[in-house]
């Protein structure tokens, strides 16, 4: 069977949910294909890793220490698949080939031009992607929305993709909006005309039109829709607002999306969403309830912990548990009563010094009465340092990248990035191994001797300190082979204090919490039961 290709096209507005969208399709067709996601993003950073979370939300990592968009997520999650870096592509990365082309020779008495030389790089880059891994299928997901100057070479290199692999072998789909005015309570078909149509300027022709929504798409709407577009009605599909992402796969198949990819691809890989659905029960119909403090300086932009908000659903499937999560900037944090509210505490990762402070006491306050709490990264290096701070007595203990003059640096810039002084890319990235201790909580949670769990970060816990903290009771309960690296710590005397320097949050799936998520959200309804709230 020759390679399929599935282009994932957005108009009207951003923030239609194509990256989920896209993972859904592929979701229900994993079941025989084998496929492989691909993003193409128009801006000109090479990748997403230099980018302020409140531009971009968050940061995705993935094993190969690719720092990549947050869609990736999505993608792993729903297609169960380990990406890789090389299927993120930007426009800074098109740019980049292209240039190191052109310095080389291989355009020689040739004027480098948008079309051929850029949309060639980027079919050819896409191709290889499809070769080296096998694919039947690859979904294509063009970031931003039709009409955008950023994505236009992309959109041009799709419209010629169907040239070189044959119209049978490759369908669009288009994902737009589907609006009810206030007062006319009709749904309106206009700005799904306006958009086709921008595609269609551009010589692409969608086979499957998805319509956000929030109610099903009439029978009236789907045929206007599908007489103005040249689509099938049956093309035209309910892209419905839900509660849970987890629940556009279900809709879907409802939609018999499947079966129109089926026919028009001419490929068969049937559904199974059985397990899926029953996690997806779980995660509506909560038993119990908690309270999770999220304590970061983002907090103001939930994308900027989507990982971690997935992790939360992941566990909620599996312990019928509905966790509700209590945002708490730290920039400015006046007290820490809302402890009393909460039945824990994360501290997720980070990077600077504002906040900080707040994260510390917040810290401080969760060990000393005993509340359960995860760090994640940055987490993990404020616990140590309260720790250091009120426990083993080094006052002013602090990271070097929070105070460069600490008297004790507790936290300090890992070795190998001691002279690195370009931003992007260059942190400790990706999946490393870590040896778990034995008869510690994180071992436990694990059920494996190694871990591997993905990293971002350029500190440490300062090996020079290693001995004083230990001595007064923390346990480095995973460490790098070699000892030197401390990934897990734990207070064993304690209900659940746990941080790592991993961030377990981006391996987390439904069908397989993060360990580390599901021992807190454990740990968290017992101290409910405890204190009969
Ligand atoms: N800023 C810290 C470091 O670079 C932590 C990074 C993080 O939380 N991802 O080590």
């Amino acid at each position: 069977m020759p390679t399929k290709y599935i282009i994932v096209t957005g108009g009207v507005l951003s923030g239609l949910g194509k990256g989920i969208a896209a993972a859904s399709i592929g979701h229900l067709l994993s079941s025989r294909l084998k496929i492989i996601p691909i993003k193409c993003d128009g801006y000109l950073n090479v990748d997403p890793g230099t980018m302020n979370p409140f531009e971009h939300g968050e940061v995705f990592v993935l094993d190969d220490g690719g720092e990549v968009d947050m869609d990736f997520g999505h993608y792993e999650r729903f297609l169960g698949v380990t990406c890789k870096t090389k299927w993120n592509l930007t426009m800074g990365k098109v740019f980049d080939m292209v240039r190191k082309k052109e310095r080389r020779g291989d355009y020689l008495g040739k004027t480098v031009q948008y079309i051929p030389h850029v949309t060639d790089v980027i079919k050819r880059h896409i191709f290889e992607v499809g070769r080296e891994e096998g694919a039947d299928l690859l979904i294509v997901e063009i970031g931003g929305t039709v009409g955008d100057i950023e994505n236009e070479l992309f959109l041009e290199s799709m419209r010629q993709m169907k040239e070189d692999v044959g119209r049978e072998n490759i369908l669009y789909v288009h994902l737009t909006y589907v609006p009810i005015p206030y007062g006319v309570n009709e749904q309106k078909s206009k700005p799904t005309q306006q958009s086709v149509n921008l595609l269609k300027q551009r010589g692409i022709f969608p086979d499957i039109i998805i319509g956000r929504c929030s109610e099903f798409l009439t029978k009236e709407i789907r045929e206007k829709i599908s007489s103005f577009c040249d689509v099938e009605p049956e093309a035209v599909i309910t892209g419905l607002d839900v509660e849970d992402i987890y629940e556009i796969p279900v809709i879907f198949e409802q939609e018999r999306l499947p079966e129109i990819v089926h026919k028009k691809l001419n490929i068969y890989s049937p559904p199974d969403l059985r397990k899926w659905k029953e996690l997806i029960g779980n995660l509506r119909n909560p038993k119990h309830s908690i309270q999770v403090a999220m304590c970061g300086k983002y907090t103001k932009l939930e994308d900027s912990y989507a990982s971690i908000i997935e992790s939360f659903n992941h566990c909620s499937a599996h312990l019928g548990c509905k966790i509700n999560v209590k945002w708490v900037e730290t920039t400015d944090l006046h007290d820490t009563a809302f402890m009393d509210e909460v039945d824990g505490v994360i501290v997720p990762g980070g990077f600077g010094s504002r906040g900080t402070e707040g994260k510390i006491e917040i810290i401080r306050v969760a060990r000393e009465r005993n509340i359960p709490f995860l760090g994640l990264c940055l987490g993990l290096q404020l616990a140590v340092i309260e720790f250091a701070r009120h426990v083993c007595g080094l006052t002013g203990a602090n990271s070097t990248e929070i105070d460069p003059d600490t008297d004790h640096p507790v936290i300090d810039v890992l070795p190998e990035q001691k002279d690195v002084t370009e931003k992007g890319g260059t942190m400790r990235l990706g999946a490393y191994p870590a040896v778990l201790k034995e008869g510690t909580v994180v071992r436990r949670l694990y059920g494996t001797e190694t871990v591997s769990e993905r990293h971002r970060h350029r500190y440490e816990v300062n090996p020079a300190y290693h001995e004083t903290i230990r001595e007064k009771g923390m346990v480095f309960c995973g460490t790098s082979a070699d000892g030197r690296l401390v990934e897990f710590i734990e207070l064993p005397d304690l209900k659940f204090f746990v941080a790592t320097q991993a961030h377990p949050e981006l391996k987390s799936r439904m069908e397989r919490p993060a360990p580390l998520f599901y021992g807190f959200v454990k740990a968290c309804l017992d101290e409910q039961a405890v204190e009969g709230r």
